[in-house]
């Protein structure tokens, strides 16, 4: 079987454009756009590339806000007061502090000054606990980009096989939890699993976020199964790859994403989605 391919560009351009014509939509019924503050500290190259591309993103698709850069001596005590601040402010709808922070920062404690409302990556433990008891909270981008593409595939997960590779907070558990909430039978697998080629080969959907390129080998991979490949790693000749082996998975899987262009395209996207349904739910009250 050779795959098709789960364009993650296309997919994202879709959903851009849904959330720009109800980010529209919202400005007409409200006498304004929904906002997004992105909160960076310090100067890493990767994490500056990645504000500017949600910053651009979010103008593209009519939604207000800047990013707020803050110098790596900023202090635990001045980042939990900007965050306090545009929790507290009624007219910013998602807040962003874009991680890893810089070495000596308590992550969980700053997110945890999030409103919960506004957390639009999902990652404040009021949406995280919403998200276990199938509750309505803003979910974590990435994962919801993953789900986004097994609707589009067409994929039926009821009584599926799923399994996740990868145990993160960040990606690992909340597909699970989506997995498990669209019924698929889930196994979490992970850096202590024991024999995981052989609990892979048994998934009828194969969710790959791991960061170890190309781990994933063909004969991990049942034949027509459904792979979502997460993971982006930067090779020493600076190219990326996946957490799967492409081009030898590709002749087994029915259903495959690409490294570049598959869930990644879809992360920013997602977190547009959530700034915009943010503002909604918060306008209902
Ligand atoms: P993480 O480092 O927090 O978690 C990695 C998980 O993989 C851990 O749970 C660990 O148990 C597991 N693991 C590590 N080595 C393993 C091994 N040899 N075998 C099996 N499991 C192993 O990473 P994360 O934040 O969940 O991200 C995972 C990957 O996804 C990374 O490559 C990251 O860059 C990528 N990522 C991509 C996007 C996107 O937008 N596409 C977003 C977030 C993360």
């Amino acid at each position: 079987m050779t795959a098709q391919i789960l364009d993650g560009k296309v997919i994202a351009a879709r959903v851009r454009a849904e959330v720009k014509t109800d980010a529209e939509a919202f400005a007409k019924a409200h006498g304004r756009s929904p906002r997004l503050e992105v909160v960076l500290v310090g100067e890493d190259p990767a994490s500056q590339v990645y504000v500017r591309n949600k910053e651009k993103a979010a103008h593209e698709a009519g939604l207000r806000g800047s990013v707020i850069r803050l110098p790596a001596t900023t202090s635990q005590a001045e980042l939990l007061a900007c965050v306090e601040a545009l929790s507290a402010d009624a007219d910013v709808d998602g807040i962003l502090v874009q991680l890893p922070l810089p070495a000596g920062f308590d992550a969980a404690a700053i997110v945890d000054a999030i409103d919960p409302q506004k957390d639009v990556d999902g990652l404040h433990p009021v949406n995280a606990g919403l998200l276990s008891t199938g509750g309505k909270g803003l979910r974590p981008c990435t994962p919801s980009g993953c789900m986004r593409m097994l609707r589009e595939a067409g994929v039926d997960l009821r009584g599926k096989r799923a399994v996740v590779l990868g145990r993160s907070n960040l990606v690992g558990k909340p597909v699970a939890l989506m997995l498990l909430e669209e019924h698929a039978t889930v196994t979490i697998a992970h850096s202590r699993t024991v024999d995981l080629a052989a609990e892979c080969a048994r998934a009828d959907v194969l969710i790959a976020a791991v960061g170890k390129s190309r781990l994933v080998k063909a004969d991990w991979v049942k034949e027509g199964a459904v792979v979502i490949d997460v993971g982006i790693n930067r090779g020493e000749d600076g190219k990326l790859s996946g957490d799967v082996d492409f081009d030898a998975v590709k002749e087994k899987a029915s259903w495959l994403t690409p490294v570049p262009g598959g869930v990644g395209a879809m992360t920013i996207a997602m977190l547009l989605r959530n700034t915009v349904d943010a503002a909604v739910q918060r306008a209902r009250g």
